[in-house]
């Protein structure tokens, strides 16, 4: 198991398949992966080939008409529920599922990209931790794939706590309250957002000012707050970076 399907919870992350390119509210990318499930499980036989593309062309059809955040991004068909309660989201052309090590060739990024593929928060060193972190604060697995794919907003945590000097146990026990509601905040405004987990960080947060610009753009009157609080409790900390350098 992984930051994509955790050991624990009853959440996964789909946000590499292109789920958040489609303009939707929470509500609406739940009923669309129940939908593709549910049209998977009714039009796909696994040993009739020519049913995955069927499968495929079909939705690609039906979506095309959903409002997107970037044309040029490709949103698979295949993501939908993986388990029977319709809570974890998944490939469902997995080799697990199909028994053929292959069948994502049937997709449009093919099975060695599909397999291929870690994130910058999976491939982390601290990903484990970010893991058990996540699992605690989604609600589903819309929340628990925002959170795991936003990985500037990721590394611009650890790179706050690093600057004021301390270190990862501090960060993930001490202040494990405080973190909480900084991402808690952060989904208020992920919906917007079309994470992929390909975005580029340009930005290394060399300074603490640095970060705090960033939440700043991100969080707007509810970064100033958090940082207010933060300060109250957190006087006078110096800025030392290097705890927690990629
Ligand atoms: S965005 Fe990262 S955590 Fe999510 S499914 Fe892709 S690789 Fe896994
Ligand atoms: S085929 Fe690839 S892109 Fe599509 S859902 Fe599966 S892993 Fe994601």
């Amino acid at each position: 198991m992984s930051l994509c399907h955790p050991e624990r919870g009853n959440v996964s992350c789909g946000a590499c398949c292109g789920l958040f390119n489609l303009k939707l509210t929470t509500k609406e990318f739940k009923n669309l992966l129940l939908e593709r499930k549910t049209e998977f499980q009714k039009t796909v036989n696994f040993e009739i080939r020519h049913t995955f593309p069927i499968y495929r062309k079909d939705r690609e059809t039906k979506e095309s008409n959903l409002p997107k955040k970037d044309e040029m991004t490709y949103n698979c068909p295949f993501l939908g529920y993986v388990d029977d309660t319709k809570q974890r989201i998944g490939c469902m052309i997995h080799p697990i599922f199909t028994g053929d090590p292959k069948s994502q060739n049937f997709s449009f990024y093919g099975t060695s990209i599909c397999q291929a593929y870690d994130c910058k928060t999976k491939e982390s060193s601290l990903s484990e931790l970010w893991e058990v972190l996540f699992v605690e604060i989604a609600k589903d697995s819309i929340e628990y794939s925002f959170l795991s794919a936003d990985h500037i907003f990721t590394y611009a945590v650890e790179k706050f706590f690093a600057h004021s000097n301390w270190n990862v146990e501090d960060m993930f026990q001490t202040f494990r309250l405080e973190l909480v509601e900084l991402f808690r905040l952060r989904l208020v405004t992920s919906i917007q957002k079309n994470f992929t987990s390909f975005e580029i960080n340009y930005d290394a947060f060399l300074t603490l000012d640095s970060v705090c610009s960033y939440f700043e753009s991100e969080l707007g009157m509810d970064w100033i707050r958090w940082k207010e609080e933060w300060e109250k409790k957190n006087p006078n900390r110096g800025e030392v970076s290097g705890f927690f350098d990629k």
